[in-house]
Protein backbone atom coordinates (compact mmCIF):
# COMPACT_ATOMS: atom_id res chain seq x y z
CA UNK A 1 0.00 0.00 0.00
CA UNK A 2 0.74 3.77 -0.70
CA UNK A 3 2.66 6.09 2.16
CA UNK A 4 -0.82 7.45 4.18
CA UNK A 5 -0.99 11.32 3.32
CA UNK A 6 -1.51 11.84 6.46
CA UNK A 7 0.70 9.84 9.04
CA UNK A 8 1.24 10.12 13.03
CA UNK A 9 3.03 7.76 14.97
CA UNK A 10 4.16 8.16 18.98
CA UNK A 11 2.52 11.62 19.20
CA UNK A 12 2.82 13.02 23.42
CA UNK A 13 2.00 16.36 23.80
CA UNK A 14 2.12 17.81 27.55
CA UNK A 15 1.52 21.57 28.25
CA UNK A 16 3.53 23.08 31.20
CA UNK A 17 5.93 20.05 31.39
CA UNK A 18 7.39 20.10 34.90
CA UNK A 19 5.84 23.55 35.97
CA UNK A 20 2.75 23.86 38.03
CA UNK A 21 -0.72 23.51 35.46
CA UNK A 22 1.20 20.91 33.97
CA UNK A 23 -1.50 18.96 31.57
CA UNK A 24 -0.59 15.54 29.69
CA UNK A 25 -2.52 15.82 26.75
CA UNK A 26 -1.64 13.42 23.59
CA UNK A 27 0.07 10.06 24.90
CA UNK A 28 0.69 8.33 22.06
CA UNK A 29 -1.15 9.41 19.00
CA UNK A 30 -0.85 6.65 15.79
CA UNK A 31 -3.17 7.81 13.32
CA UNK A 32 -3.10 7.53 9.48
CA UNK A 33 -5.30 9.24 6.79
CA UNK A 34 -5.57 7.53 3.32
CA UNK A 35 -5.63 9.70 -0.17
CA UNK A 36 -9.62 10.62 -0.30
CA UNK A 37 -10.65 9.35 3.24
CA UNK A 38 -13.04 11.85 4.86
CA UNK A 39 -12.31 10.67 8.58
CA UNK A 40 -14.34 12.26 11.95
CA UNK A 41 -12.53 12.86 15.19
CA UNK A 42 -14.56 13.11 17.80
CA UNK A 43 -13.96 13.62 21.54
CA UNK A 44 -15.41 15.77 24.45
CA UNK A 45 -14.08 19.43 24.67
CA UNK A 46 -10.82 19.65 26.27
CA UNK A 47 -9.76 16.01 24.76
CA UNK A 48 -6.94 17.02 22.79
CA UNK A 49 -8.86 17.81 19.18
CA UNK A 50 -7.37 21.00 18.51
CA UNK A 51 -3.83 20.20 19.58
CA UNK A 52 -3.69 17.26 17.66
CA UNK A 53 -4.99 19.39 14.70
CA UNK A 54 -2.37 21.81 15.45
CA UNK A 55 0.05 18.93 15.64
CA UNK A 56 -0.64 17.37 12.31
CA UNK A 57 -0.94 20.91 10.32
CA UNK A 58 2.62 21.77 11.43
CA UNK A 59 1.44 24.40 13.81
CA UNK A 60 2.46 23.14 16.75
CA UNK A 61 5.14 20.92 18.04
CA UNK A 62 4.79 17.50 19.87
CA UNK A 63 7.43 16.60 22.45
CA UNK A 64 7.51 12.88 20.74
CA UNK A 65 6.77 11.03 17.77
CA UNK A 66 6.29 12.02 14.05
CA UNK A 67 4.91 13.81 11.94
CA UNK A 68 4.80 12.46 7.72
CA UNK A 69 2.73 14.23 5.22
CA UNK A 70 2.78 12.88 1.90
CA UNK A 71 5.23 10.18 3.11
CA UNK A 72 7.59 12.72 3.95
CA UNK A 73 9.25 12.97 7.83
CA UNK A 74 8.16 16.25 8.99
CA UNK A 75 10.00 16.74 12.51
CA UNK A 76 12.64 18.31 12.67
CA UNK A 77 12.13 21.04 9.94
CA UNK A 78 13.19 24.44 10.43
CA UNK A 79 10.39 26.86 10.93
CA UNK A 80 10.85 28.47 7.21
CA UNK A 81 10.51 25.04 6.07
CA UNK A 82 7.60 23.86 7.89
CA UNK A 83 5.16 27.46 6.74
CA UNK A 84 6.19 26.81 3.29
CA UNK A 85 5.21 22.93 3.89
CA UNK A 86 2.35 23.93 5.34
CA UNK A 87 1.08 26.50 3.29
CA UNK A 88 1.47 24.09 0.70
CA UNK A 89 0.00 21.31 1.65
CA UNK A 90 -2.30 21.89 4.59
CA UNK A 91 -5.49 23.55 4.70
CA UNK A 92 -7.37 24.72 7.78
CA UNK A 93 -11.12 25.34 8.82
CA UNK A 94 -12.21 26.69 12.12
CA UNK A 95 -15.43 26.44 14.00
CA UNK A 96 -15.01 31.03 13.16
CA UNK A 97 -14.37 32.01 9.88
CA UNK A 98 -11.23 34.46 10.64
CA UNK A 99 -11.73 35.95 7.16
CA UNK A 100 -9.84 38.96 7.25
CA UNK A 101 -12.50 41.93 7.56
CA UNK A 102 -10.69 44.28 5.46
CA UNK A 103 -10.26 42.10 2.13
CA UNK A 104 -13.57 40.67 0.20
CA UNK A 105 -14.07 37.23 0.01
CA UNK A 106 -12.20 36.91 -3.38
CA UNK A 107 -9.35 38.65 -2.30
CA UNK A 108 -9.53 36.25 1.00
CA UNK A 109 -9.55 33.42 -1.21
CA UNK A 110 -6.57 34.80 -3.30
CA UNK A 111 -4.31 36.10 -0.64
CA UNK A 112 -2.57 32.05 0.74
CA UNK A 113 -2.40 31.81 -3.44
CA UNK A 114 -0.22 35.06 -3.42
CA UNK A 115 1.60 34.14 -0.54
CA UNK A 116 2.90 31.08 -2.05
CA UNK A 117 3.41 32.81 -5.59
CA UNK A 118 0.75 32.75 -7.58
CA UNK A 119 0.57 35.44 -9.73
CA UNK A 120 -2.64 37.87 -8.88
CA UNK A 121 -4.94 37.36 -11.80
CA UNK A 122 -4.57 33.48 -11.97
CA UNK A 123 -4.91 33.49 -8.01
CA UNK A 124 -7.99 35.93 -8.30
CA UNK A 125 -9.29 33.43 -11.04
CA UNK A 126 -8.95 30.47 -9.45
CA UNK A 127 -10.55 32.22 -5.83
CA UNK A 128 -13.35 32.81 -8.34
CA UNK A 129 -13.92 29.23 -9.79
CA UNK A 130 -13.93 27.64 -6.09
CA UNK A 131 -16.42 30.73 -4.46
CA UNK A 132 -18.73 29.60 -7.62
CA UNK A 133 -18.65 25.70 -6.66
CA UNK A 134 -19.35 26.80 -2.84
CA UNK A 135 -21.85 29.05 -4.24
CA UNK A 136 -20.47 32.12 -2.99
CA UNK A 137 -19.65 33.34 -7.02
CA UNK A 138 -21.85 36.18 -6.65
CA UNK A 139 -21.23 37.54 -3.60
CA UNK A 140 -16.91 37.24 -4.19
CA UNK A 141 -17.04 41.06 -3.86
CA UNK A 142 -18.22 41.55 -0.73
CA UNK A 143 -16.42 41.73 2.74
CA UNK A 144 -17.16 39.16 5.20
CA UNK A 145 -19.33 41.16 7.49
CA UNK A 146 -21.73 41.58 4.75
CA UNK A 147 -21.99 37.71 4.17
CA UNK A 148 -24.06 35.18 6.35
CA UNK A 149 -22.13 32.38 8.82
CA UNK A 150 -23.14 30.11 6.05
CA UNK A 151 -21.42 32.21 3.25
CA UNK A 152 -18.40 33.10 5.52
CA UNK A 153 -17.68 29.57 6.30
CA UNK A 154 -17.84 28.47 2.57
CA UNK A 155 -15.65 30.99 1.95
CA UNK A 156 -13.38 29.80 4.55
CA UNK A 157 -13.33 26.28 3.29
CA UNK A 158 -12.36 27.87 -0.20
CA UNK A 159 -9.68 29.82 0.95
CA UNK A 160 -8.41 26.23 2.59
CA UNK A 161 -8.36 24.82 -0.34
CA UNK A 162 -6.92 27.95 -2.71
CA UNK A 163 -3.60 26.02 -2.44
CA UNK A 164 -5.32 22.30 -3.32
CA UNK A 165 -3.61 21.19 -0.13
CA UNK A 166 -3.09 17.08 0.10
CA UNK A 167 -4.65 17.53 3.92
CA UNK A 168 -7.34 19.38 4.68
CA UNK A 169 -7.81 19.51 8.58
CA UNK A 170 -10.94 21.20 10.11
CA UNK A 171 -11.47 22.26 14.10
CA UNK A 172 -15.73 22.11 14.27
CA UNK A 173 -16.41 23.47 11.16
CA UNK A 174 -19.61 23.81 11.14
CA UNK A 175 -19.98 24.65 15.37
CA UNK A 176 -20.67 28.17 15.04
CA UNK A 177 -23.84 27.92 12.70
CA UNK A 178 -27.36 26.92 13.44
CA UNK A 179 -28.42 23.42 12.54
CA UNK A 180 -30.09 23.70 9.59
CA UNK A 181 -27.15 26.09 7.97
CA UNK A 182 -24.78 23.17 9.52
CA UNK A 183 -26.44 21.02 7.30
CA UNK A 184 -26.24 22.56 4.19
CA UNK A 185 -22.64 24.25 4.91
CA UNK A 186 -21.38 20.65 5.74
CA UNK A 187 -22.96 19.22 2.35
CA UNK A 188 -20.81 21.81 0.96
CA UNK A 189 -17.57 20.70 2.81
CA UNK A 190 -18.43 17.17 1.99
CA UNK A 191 -18.60 18.00 -2.13
CA UNK A 192 -15.24 19.82 -1.94
CA UNK A 193 -13.73 16.89 -0.48
CA UNK A 194 -14.97 14.30 -2.60
CA UNK A 195 -14.37 16.97 -5.72
CA UNK A 196 -10.99 17.51 -5.25
CA UNK A 197 -9.83 13.99 -3.67
CA UNK A 198 -8.48 14.97 -0.77
CA UNK A 199 -7.72 13.58 2.54
CA UNK A 200 -9.57 15.60 5.30
CA UNK A 201 -9.75 15.53 9.32
CA UNK A 202 -12.46 16.99 10.90
CA UNK A 203 -13.48 17.36 15.07
CA UNK A 204 -16.54 17.78 15.15
CA UNK A 205 -19.25 16.99 18.34
CA UNK A 206 -21.85 16.32 16.21
CA UNK A 207 -22.16 12.62 16.01
CA UNK A 208 -24.73 12.98 13.34
CA UNK A 209 -22.42 15.01 10.90
CA UNK A 210 -19.60 12.31 11.80
CA UNK A 211 -21.72 9.46 11.14
CA UNK A 212 -21.89 11.12 7.46
CA UNK A 213 -17.84 10.87 6.73
CA UNK A 214 -15.70 7.72 6.22
CA UNK A 215 -14.74 6.78 9.48
CA UNK A 216 -14.91 7.87 12.77
CA UNK A 217 -11.47 8.05 15.33
CA UNK A 218 -12.00 9.01 19.04
CA UNK A 219 -9.77 10.42 21.30
CA UNK A 220 -9.79 8.95 24.81
CA UNK A 221 -7.41 9.43 27.46
CA UNK A 222 -4.73 10.91 25.05
CA UNK A 223 -4.88 8.06 22.50
CA UNK A 224 -6.61 7.71 19.19
CA UNK A 225 -8.97 4.78 18.83
CA UNK A 226 -11.18 3.16 16.29
CA UNK A 227 -14.53 5.32 16.76
P1 LIG B 1 -10.26 20.23 22.44
O1 LIG B 1 -9.93 20.80 21.11
O2 LIG B 1 -10.60 18.77 22.40
O3 LIG B 1 -11.31 21.01 23.17
P2 LIG B 1 -7.64 21.23 23.26
O4 LIG B 1 -6.62 20.57 22.41
O5 LIG B 1 -8.03 22.63 22.94
O6 LIG B 1 -8.94 20.28 23.36
O7 LIG B 1 -7.13 21.23 24.77
C1 LIG B 1 -6.74 20.04 25.46
C2 LIG B 1 -6.26 20.39 26.87
O8 LIG B 1 -5.05 21.11 26.78
C3 LIG B 1 -7.23 21.24 27.66
O9 LIG B 1 -7.18 20.84 29.01
C4 LIG B 1 -6.67 22.63 27.49
O10 LIG B 1 -7.00 23.44 28.60
C5 LIG B 1 -5.18 22.37 27.44
N1 LIG B 1 -4.44 23.36 26.61
C6 LIG B 1 -4.66 23.63 25.30
N2 LIG B 1 -3.79 24.55 24.85
C7 LIG B 1 -2.99 24.87 25.90
C8 LIG B 1 -1.89 25.76 26.07
N3 LIG B 1 -1.41 26.50 25.08
N4 LIG B 1 -1.33 25.83 27.31
C9 LIG B 1 -1.79 25.07 28.33
N5 LIG B 1 -2.81 24.21 28.23
C10 LIG B 1 -3.41 24.10 27.04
Amino acid sequence: MSDPVLGLSGIDKTYNKGRPGEVQVLAGVDLALEKGEMVALVAPSGAGKSTLLHIAGLLDVADAGRVEIGGADMSGLGDRRRTRVRRAEVGFIYQFHHLLPEFTALENVALPQRANGVARLAAEDRAMHLLEQVGVGPRAGHRPSALSGGEQQRVAFCRALANSPRVLLADEPTGNLDPETADQVFETLTGLVRDTGLSALIATHNLGLAARMDRTLKLDQGRVVAG
